[in-house]
């Protein structure tokens, strides 16, 4: 290991930025990750700054939203993953989404290929506690279980867990298009952005009676389940009350429907995948249902009878702090040189303009 680098532990999303803004600025960097020897349960590719749940890195719109405005400004600060989200992006009407895989591939050559960026595949099982280097701690939600007890006993942290699910992905030449249509809410994009399914009341109703029975991944009594709001399952989501989809991911507006010219009552989004676009994924449809269930429950959406899964869905639970203050009083239990990254990928914008080596007490962490 080279005496004066930093070493970024973790080349996901945020590692992978932190490493391409180092660099880019003259510092040498250690990128450590423990894939392809291992995987956690969520990442399948041996590339860095893989997408393992949505391939959508939402509104790419600056003028109308705050995301959309982050994506600008990270464009202006020569962004790693701005420049590869745009090189291999997919229709997604205002948002800007990508083809996962080219993304991961190209955000891994690059890195690779960068002379003062050295990659070490190995997994970080202790705490580093070398006072003479720097170190970003950037293992995201799935840091794998040696180095996340290391975590919370250095900072006295009780629990590190809170729990998120994954959105299956269908064939796009099994849906059925005398009931589906192609069209962007309220017309924003290219019209083959989005899949629409249509459901009318009653097979909403049934549909919802169906996920709330379904035989589900069940937690361990001792976990507390500590989902992130803003990606709740779907069954989670139809507990909360029977209508509660109809304003979340099955809302139907600015959405007309050619086959039968009516408005629908409830509507599943399918928006594309890879650039080919034989894949498409089920918009904020994260469950926790096991894979016959979701066979089952989601073929009654009108247009996916017949759909083949290239994907099921699925839960995990997080590695991360459950409770906000114990992030933030990292900053005061960490030796100095040391920066902990914990992000998801929508405030993970929040840690890029940094000014790391300025500050060694630093702790960037963000949630949700
Ligand atoms: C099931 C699931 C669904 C999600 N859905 C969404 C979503 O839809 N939208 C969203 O914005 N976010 C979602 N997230 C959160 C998502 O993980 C983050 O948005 C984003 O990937 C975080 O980036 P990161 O760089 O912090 O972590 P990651 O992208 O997870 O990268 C962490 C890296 O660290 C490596 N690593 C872990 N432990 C070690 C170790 N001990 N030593 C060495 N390397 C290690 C891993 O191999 C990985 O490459 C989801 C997460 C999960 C698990």
């Amino acid at each position: 290991m080279k005496q004066q680098s930093v070493h970024i532990i973790g080349a996901g999303l945020a590692g992978c930025e932190a490493a391409w803004q180092l660099a880019q600025r003259g510092v040498a960097v250690c990128l450590h990750d423990m894939k392809p020897h291992k995987f956690s349960p969520a990442h399948q590719n041996a590339n860095f700054a893989e997408l393992v749940c949505s391939n959508s890195l939402r509104s790419d719109d600056y003028e109308h939203n705050a995301v959309g405005l982050m994506h600008q400004e990270m464009r202006l600060l020569h962004s790693l993953i701005m420049q590869c989200a745009d090189a291999t992006k997919v229709p997604a009407g205002g948002a800007l989404a990508v083809d996962r895989n080219l993304f991961a591939r190209q955000i891994t050559e690059k890195l690779t290929l960068h002379p003062l960026i050295e990659i070490i595949h190995e997994e970080q099982i202790t705490f580093p506690d070398d006072n003479d280097c720097m170190y970003i701690i950037a293992t995201g939600p799935l840091t794998s279980n040696t180095l996340a007890q290391a975590i919370i006993e250095k900072i006295g942290g009780q629990s590190l867990s809170f729990f998120d699910a994954i959105a299956p992905v269908v064939y796009k030449d099994s849906v059925d298009f005398n009931k589906a249509w192609y069209q962007s809410r309220y017309d924003k994009g290219d019209k083959y952005d989005y899949i629409n399914c249509p459901l009318n009341k009653e097979q909403y109703y049934a549909f919802v009676e169906a996920l709330l029975t379904a035989e589900k991944t069940e937690f361990h009594d001792w976990e507390e389940v500590h989902y992130f709001d803003g990606c709740l399952p779907i069954e989670v989501m139809a507990e909360r009350g029977k209508d509660t989809l109809l304003f979340g991911p099955m809302k139907p507006v600015g959405l007309t429907n050619p086959n039968s010219f009516e408005k629908p009552y409830a509507v599943v989004q399918l928006r594309q995948d890879n650039q080919e676009d034989t894949l498409r994924n089920l918009v904020g449809f994260q469950t926790k249902m096991k894979h016959g269930a979701q066979q089952r429950v989601l073929t009654m959406i009108p247009g996916l009878e017949n759909a083949r899964f290239a994907r099921f869905g699925g839960s995990l639970m997080f590695a991360l702090p459950d409770k906000l203050p114990v992030v933030r009083d990292i900053s005061r239990v960490l030796p100095s040189g040391y920066c902990v990254v914990i992000s998801r990928l929508v405030t993970f914008w929040g840690i890029l303009p940094f000014s790391l080596l300025g500050q060694r007490h630093s702790a960037l962490c963000s949630l949700i």
